[in-house]
């Protein structure tokens, strides 16, 4: 039989999960419109009917934009398409267009983008989806679940929503398998070694030949 690749391999795995996990990373960042689209697209593809969902530390709103379902999506670092208060005067969070002469209505401070830049973020922006992604991870336990780690850095934020806490999920759920996919950081710790696959790549070019 010939030996597939780890793309095919990858794929095989996801349409066997139950359910199926994704991190997007710092390479998601800053992309050319047209690789973001591409990238997205073949994600979107490859997660068609599937029980998934995305944590990207991307702030760009991008993958809003996509065929990705909003509703499974959390992007806790942020997104330039939502407006707050400069002065965080209020957990208000407001989207594009909606006040016109960008200045807070409470306070009259300019309205900035809701992102971890901002010198007071507000978090709120992103807490409703959070709480979906910790209730729905807390429903993988025990379940066939593949981990799609992509393009992850060493960032604190990287670590902390991302590394940190996929390799503790896969560690603790013993039908868990990761793919950790990086140009840069591709290592995986010995305590999972056995249950994940290191690919040392560009995420968003592996992601968009799928
Ligand atoms: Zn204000």
């Amino acid at each position: 039989m010939e030996e597939k690749t780890i793309a095919q391999e990858l794929k095989a795995r996801v349409e066997a999960a139950e359910k199926v996990l994704v991190g997007l990373g710092a390479e998601w960042s800053g992309l050319e419109p047209q690789a973001a689209e591409k990238a997205y697209r073949a994600l979107a593809r490859l997660l068609q009917g599937k029980d998934y969902f995305i944590v990207t530390v991307s702030t760009d709103g991008r993958i809003l934009e996509s065929a990705l379902d909003g509703k499974r999506i959390t992007a806790p670092c942020g997104n330039v398409h939502w407006f707050q208060c400069r002065e965080a005067c209020t957990s208000d969070i407001w989207e594009e267009g909606e006040v016109p002469d960008g200045r807070c209505p409470h306070c009259g401070a300019e309205l900035i983008p809701n992102t971890v830049e901002a010198e007071h973020y507000i978090e709120e922006g992103y807490m409703i989806s959070w709480r979906e992604y910790t209730a729905w991870l807390a429903r993988t336990l025990n379940r066939c679940l593949e981990v799609l780690e992509l393009g992850t850095g060493m960032g604190m934020r990287e670590l902390q929503l991302l590394r940190w806490p996929f390799e503790k999920t896969v560690f603790f759920n013993n039908k868990a398998h990761m793919y950790r996919i990086s140009g840069e950081f591709p290592q995986i710790s010995d305590e999972i070694k056995d249950k994940a696959l290191s690919v040392r790549e560009n995420s968003v070019e592996f992601a968009g030949n799928l």
